[in-house]
C-alpha cells in the first residue's frame, strides 16, 4: 500500500523520500508513506485554516450527516481497514476489526451530540442587562496520534472535533499510519468539503514543531507518551494553544477478598493482555488481598497460559507481537529485573524473536514487590504481577503511588468497600468489576501526569469548544 498526505481536497506525496512501515508479526515491509515535514504541515495547516470560516457556519445536521457517511463507510470496510490495522501494528484481526467498529462509534456519537451543544442565558445583577453564554468551535486543530490504536486515537479527536464545526489536521504514528490514510480515503468518499479534513505523515519531531507554532492552529490534541506530551506542552506555550493531552498510565488492578474470582480473573485478562499489553489503560500491576492471592495467581495463570500467540492474521491468535525491538526489551527488562529482586514466574518469561518480529509470551509474576521496575514504570507488555496486601487502605495506598493517575480497576461485591475504592483513588477512570472501561458516551482521560481533558462523552465534545460570553444592555 502507497501511503499518500491528503491536503486540501488533494492527495500527494510530497517530502523527504518515503517511511517504510513494517508488519511487526513478520519483519516484512507492508507500504510506505511520504515523509513530510514543516512544508507539508504548514499547508495542510493553512488549508484547514482557510476552510473554517465557512465549515465552521454549516449546521451541525449537515456535519452530522457527512459523519455518517463516514461511519457507514468504515464499517462497511471494517475487515479492509482491520486487515491494514493487523498488518502495520500486530493486534489480531478480531480485535482491529473490533477497534475499527469502536472508531466508528465515536463518528455516530458525536455526529448526535454535536446536535445538543447548547449555550446559556444568566439573570444579571443590573436591570437592563442580558448575559449570554455562547459555544463556538475553537478552531483549527491538529491531532499526533500514537501507534497503539492508530484508528480509534484519531476518530475520536476527528468526530467531535468536526461535529463541533472545527476543521483537522491529522499526524498519525511514523510506525502505523497507513490504518489513518485507509480512513482518510473513506472520508473522503463521504465528501468531507476541500480543507476540512487534512492528513500529513513524516517527521514527528517537525510536523509537531509546526503544530505547535502556527497561530492558526488554535487547538492540538495528542494521545502518547508522557514525556512527549510535556514537550508539546513546553512548545505550544508560545502561542497558549488549546490543549488535550491522553498521556502515559500505570493502571493498578485491586482484588478484594470478596471478589467474585470469575470476574476479576476475566476483568484482569481483560484489562492486561488486550493488544498483548499495549494500551495506556492496561492493568500494569495487580494487587491482590493475601487471603485470595494464591487462588487468583493459578486462576491467572490457567488463563494466560491458554492465550495463542503468533501473527495477528492467523485464526484464533489472541497475543500479536510486540510493536518493536524495544518494546521486547522492555518486557523482558521487567521480568529479569523482577526475578532478580525475587518474583517467581508461573507462566510466561520469555519470548521469541526472529526476522525483525518481537513476539513475548504471556506473563504472570508472582511476590511481586514496589521495588522492582515494573510495579511502577509503564511496561507495554504482556506481564502481569502480582502482589499481595492486608487491608482496603494498603491497597488505595499502594494504588495511588504513581505519578500516572489514568486508569485503575477493582473487583469486589461490597458497596461501601467499592464505594470506599472509586472515592480515593486518584484515576480518571475506574472499572468496578469491569476491565473494560471505554466507550464513546464516557469521558476517558487522567489526573496527575496522565494528561489533560477527556476524550468522549460531553467532556469530548467541550474540548472543542470555546465559550463566548455576550453582555448586552439594553
Ligand atoms: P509511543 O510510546 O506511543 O510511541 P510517543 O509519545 O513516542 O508514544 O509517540 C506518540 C506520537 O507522538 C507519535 O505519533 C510520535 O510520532 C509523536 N511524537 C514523538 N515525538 C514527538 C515530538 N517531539 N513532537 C511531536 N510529536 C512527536
Amino acid at each position: 500500500m502507497e501511503g499518500r498526505h491528503y491536503i486540501n481536497g488533494e492527495w500527494n506525496t510530497s517530502g523527504n523520500g518515503v517511511i517504510e512501515v513494517m508488519n511487526p508479526a513478520t519483519g516484512e515491509q507492508v507500504g510506505t508513506v511520504p515523509n513530510g515535514g514543516e512544508e507539508e504541515a504548514t499547508k495542510a495547516v493553512e488549508a484547514a485554516a482557510a476552510a473554517f470560516p465557512s465549515w465552521s457556519k454549516t449546521t451541525v445536521y449537515e456535519r452530522a450527516e457527512l459523519l455518517m457517511k463516514w461511519h457507514d463507510l468504515l464499517l462497511e470496510n471494517k475487515e479492509d481497514v482491520g486487515k491494514i490495522l493487523t498488518m502495520e501494528m500486530g493486534k489480531p484481526l478480531a480485535e482491529a476489526i473490533g477497534e475499527v467498529e469502536y472508531s466508528a462509534s465515536f463518528i455516530s456519537w458525536f455526529a448526535e451530540e454535536g446536535k445538543r451543544v447548547y449555550g446559556r442565558t444568566i439573570p444579571a445583577s443590573k436591570p437592563g442587562k442580558r448575559i449570554q453564554v455562547n459555544k463556538q468551535p475553537v478552531g483549527v486543530v491538529a491531532s499526533i496520534t500514537p501507534w497503539n490504536f492508530p484508528a480509534a486515537m484519531m476518530a475520536r479527536k476527528m468526530a467531535p472535533a468536526l461535529a463541533a464545526g472545527c476543521t483537522f489536521v491529522a499526524k498519525p504514528a511514523k510506525l502505523t499510519p497507513l490504518t489513518a490514510v485507509r480512513m482518510y480515503e473513506l472520508a473522503v468518499e463521504a465528501g468531507f468539503p476541500k480543507g476540512v479534513i487534512n492528513l500529513v505523515s513524516g517527521s514527528a519531531s517537525k510536523i509537531g514543531k509546526v503544530f505547535t507554532s502556527h497561530p492558526d492552529v488554535r487547538k492540538l490534541t495528542f494521545t502518547g507518551s508522557t514525556e512527549v506530551g510535556k514537550e508539546l506542552m513546553k512548545q505550544s506555550a508560545e502561542t497558549m494553544q488549546n490543549l488535550s493531552l491522553e498521556l502515559g498510565g500505570h493502571a493498578p488492578i485491586i482484588v478484594l477478598d470478596d471478589a467474585d474470582l470469575d470476574l476479576a480473573v476475566e476483568g484482569a485478562m481483560a484489562s492486561k493482555f488486550r493488544n498483548a499489553g499495549q494500551t495506556c489503560v492496561c492493568g500494569n500491576r495487580i494487587y491482590v488481598q493475601q487471603s485470595i492471592v494464591e487462588e487468583f495467581s493459578q486462576r491467572l495463570q490457567e488463563a494466560a497460559s491458554k492465550l495463542k500467540v503468533g501473527n495477528g492474521l492467523d485464526e484464533g491468535v489472541q497475543i500479536g507481537p510486540l510493536i518493536d525491538k524495544d518494546g521486547y526489551e522492555k518486557s523482558d527488562r521487567h521480568v529479569k529485573d523482577a526475578v532478580e529482586k525475587g518474583a517467581k514466574v508461573l507462566v510466561g518469561g520469555d519470548g521469541r524473536t526472529e526476522n525483525n518480529s518481537y513476539f513475548y509470551n504471556p506473563t504472570v509474576l508472582v511476590n511481586a514487590s514496589s521495588d522492582m521496575l515494573v510495579m511502577h514504570e509503564e511496561t507495554f507488555g504482556p506481564v502481569a504481577p502480582i502482589m499481595s496486601f492486608e487491608t482496603d487502605e494498603e491497597a488505595v495506598k499502594l494504588a495511588n503511588d504513581t505519578r500516572f493517575g489514568l486508569a485503575a480497576y477493582f473487583f469486589t461485591e461490597s458497596m461501601s468497600r467499592g464505594t470506599y475504592l472509586s472515592e480515593n483513588l486518584e484515576y480518571g477512570i475506574v472499572g468496578w468489576n469491569d476491565g473494560a472501561p471505554s466507550s464513546a458516551q464516557a469521558p476517558f482521560g487522567g489526573m496527575k501526569e496522565s494528561g489533560i481533558g477527556r476524550e468522549g462523552g460531553q467532556e469530548g465534545l467541550e474540548a472543542f469548544l470555546e465559550t463566548k460570553y455576550v453582555s448586552i444592555k439594553l
